[in-house]
């Protein structure tokens, strides 16, 4: 591992925040206290900044020349979840836990920009921090692009720790990384009446029930298996009695994609076969999908400058390649305004038996992982500068 001095000496005191931060886990948009301590620990640094949507904070360290401007993230947010861990800095607000790394990545950003601080007489351009709010909720960042936080940034870094790489292992790469995840609901409404006459009614269940098989085909017939969509129906609801035909049934689902085309399409196609099984059922569908987040894309070359600060640190031979997850992440709202990209840093441990996944009560990181990611931070925003 290849640190740069300045980062290797703030070691402690990035741990050392990160579990400050675990201790004091803060819902969405929620994070006061989370808040705060950020901009006490910028004030610390002489570091200038202005509060955005809320809890959110950017922040801006001006170089010694003129140059390019150059966004690194960090979401702030834990979840509503009871922690189970045996550690000594576990959380002290019952029933929230950051139990996904935030508390990991606002340390990290924290730590990079102590160590940028020190070498901006040496820097052409500007380095905005976004401190953001409200991951977990894929609501944040659109927020932040909302009031302007993207404004004159040319690329964007965001890291996210991942237990499911081996610390000391970096995966960044070019195109789709994550899923767009938007929210289904379908209403087939019919004619209810008695069980045993169902030639008077207009039965929804039926209804809804060709429409939650057949779809599966529709998915797979319209998609591309290259551009791969998800259509999961996850709640069905209808019916108060067994021998009652209702005039009702509801459906509740869940759709991701990996482009904008498949993800108009399979909206469409979602929208289209609802109507038409609903119509071949003599009922009627009513289908209202909520835009959630996009998919998270990364551009080739702001890939490039981040692959080589990975490079830097890690060596090649610790640079990876990874499945796209069609997990969500609202990282995708600032790619889908400027160039830029998400890159996952490896945070498991060695002892397998000590890994769980992200969002479970027993989540950890490891914390050789944290400085790392914030070297990543640190190389990728001088790489980006310096590299006309
Ligand atoms: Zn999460
Ligand atoms: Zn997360």
């Amino acid at each position: 591992m290849d640190f740069n001095e300045l980062l290797t000496a703030e070691k402690e005191y990035l741990i050392e925040l990160r579990r400050e931060f675990h201790k004091n886990p803060e819902k969405s948009w929620h994070e006061y206290q989370t808040s705060r301590r950020i901009k006490e620990e910028l004030d610390k640094i002489g570091v200038k900044y202005q509060s955005f949507a809320g809890t959110g904070v950017v922040a801006v360290i001006e170089g010694a020349e003129e140059g390019k401007t150059v966004a690194l993230r960090a979401d702030m947010d834990a979840l509503e979840l009871d922690e189970e861990t045996e550690l000594s800095f576990k959380s002290e607000n019952e029933g929230l836990m950051h139990a996904c790394g935030h508390d990991g990545h606002t340390a990290m950003l924290l730590t990079a920009a102590r160590a940028l601080v020190k070498v901006k007489d040496k820097l052409s351009g500007k380095i905005k921090l976004i401190f953001q709010p409200a991951e977990e909720m894929v609501a944040g960042a659109k927020e932040m692009v909302k009031e302007g936080a993207l404004e004159d940034v040319e690329a964007v870094l965001g890291i996210h720790l991942w237990s499911g790489l081996k610390t000391g292992i970096i995966n960044v790469e070019a195109g789709p990384r994550m899923a767009s995840g938007d929210y289904v609901m379908i209403d087939f409404i019919g004619a209810g009446g008695h069980g045993s006459l169902p030639q008077q009614t207009v039965d929804p269940i039926a209804a809804a029930s060709a429409f939650v098989m057949e779809s599966q085909a529709v998915m797979s017939r319209e998609s591309s298996p290259l551009d791969p969509v998800v259509f999961t129906i996850g709640k069905i609801d209808s019916g108060s009695r067994f021998n009652i035909i209702p005039s009702q049934a509801a459906l509740e689902g869940t759709l991701r994609c990996f482009s904008e085309e498949s993800r108009t399409a399979a909206s469409e196609a979602i929208k289209r076969f609802a109507k038409k099984t609903a119509s071949a059922y003599r009922a009627e569908a009513e289908v209202e999908i909520k835009e959630g987040t996009p998919p998270t894309v990364n551009d080739p070359q702001i890939v490039e400058y981040a692959q080589r600060a990975a490079r830097q640190i890690v060596g090649d031979e610790n640079l990876v390649s990874m499945q796209k997850t069609t997990g969500s992440e609202d990282m995708a709202y600032y790619l889908r305004e400027v160039p830029g990209c998400m890159a996952f840093v490896g945070a498991g441990f060695e002892d397998q038996s000590k890994n769980f996944p992200h969002h479970h009560p027993e989540f950890n990181l490891n914390e050789e992982s944290l400085l790392i990611g914030a070297s990543l931070y640190f190389n990728f925003a001088l790489n980006f500068l310096n590299n006309d």
